[in-house]
């Protein structure tokens, strides 16, 4: 608004000119005239240039408020958890369920356990070229909370070592076995503790219904669920698991994509 006046105020200077009179007061008159321009011209600018500034950021609040809709509303709508399969790699079963999840389109993490690796180097490389993401579990499935810190740290690296030379990349998620975590441990190395939300103790039996029953009843939105890739009944109910929640509009996806965010 400021720059509509003082451009109405500029038209109308030329006329008053009754305060001056004579050559000199000509030239007074035509400095003050261009003086006023100046000051009119300069105010009507900074006006101008501050609608002009206002203008896009008022034009970006509203795109973002537009695009905050959808992507508010999606990840409420979108249900998703995470398998993940500790105690692996096992030479029949794991391959077992790499065909499986392959053949169902779905992702999960594998825990493996270092000294289960040499033999099995083919089942790493498969996991992580099959999009799957591979996780931590010590290299000799130890209670990490028992061991003194340098201890820890080698068990996890030297399993790390082994996976970074099969894939070419570092494992970052650590599933410490029994669920017991050191919090004060602190290695050369990233390292984020995952445990789970949804325990179907599937070790503790070779039922495959009681294990896929227990899964279903505990999952909702936003879970890792815990199974163990090291057992024929718990890899053949996974599978039934996965059938089932995908009819139930599940989407399975890695931890990283459930923690990270
Ligand atoms: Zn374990």
């Amino acid at each position: 608004m400021r720059a509509k006046h003082a451009r109405n105020d500029n038209n109308k200077k030329p006329e008053r000119n009754g305060l001056f009179a004579g050559f000199g007061a000509r030239i007074a008159r035509s400095l003050f005239f261009w003086g006023l321009a100046a000051v009119l011209a300069s105010s009507a600018y900074t006006g101008i240039v501050r609608i002009a500034r206002e203008q896009p950021r008022q034009q970006e609040d509203t795109e973002a408020i537009a695009v905050a809709g959808p992507v508010l509303e999606d990840p409420a709508e979108r249900k998703r958890v995470a398998l993940t399969f500790d105690d692996g790699p096992h030479p029949v079963y794991t391959e077992e369920l790499l065909d499986g999840l392959k053949e169902r389109g779905v992702k999960a993490t594998f825990f493996v356990v270092g000294e289960n690796i040499p033999g099995n180097e083919d089942l790493i490389r498969r996991m992580d070229e099959e999009g799957h993401l591979i996780g931590n579990h010590t290299y000799n499935h130890v209670k990490i909370s028992d061991m003194s810190k340098a201890d820890a740290c080698e068990q996890i690296e030297k399993t790390s070592a082994l996976i970074r030379e099969l894939t070419g990349k570092d494992t970052e998620f650590v599933r410490p076995p029994f669920g017991e975590w050191n919090k004060e441990l602190e290695c050369s190395f990233v390292m984020i503790p995952v445990l789970w939300d949804v325990d179907p103790k599937d070790w503790t039996t070779n039922n495959v219904s009681d294990v896929v029953r227990r899964v279903l009843e505990d999952t909702k939105n936003g879970d890792i669920i815990l199974l163990h890739d090291y057992y024929r009944s718990s890899v053949q109910a996974a599978l039934q698991i996965v059938d089932s929640l995908q009819g139930q509009g599940y989407e399975f996806v890695t931890v990283d994509e459930l923690i990270l965010e």
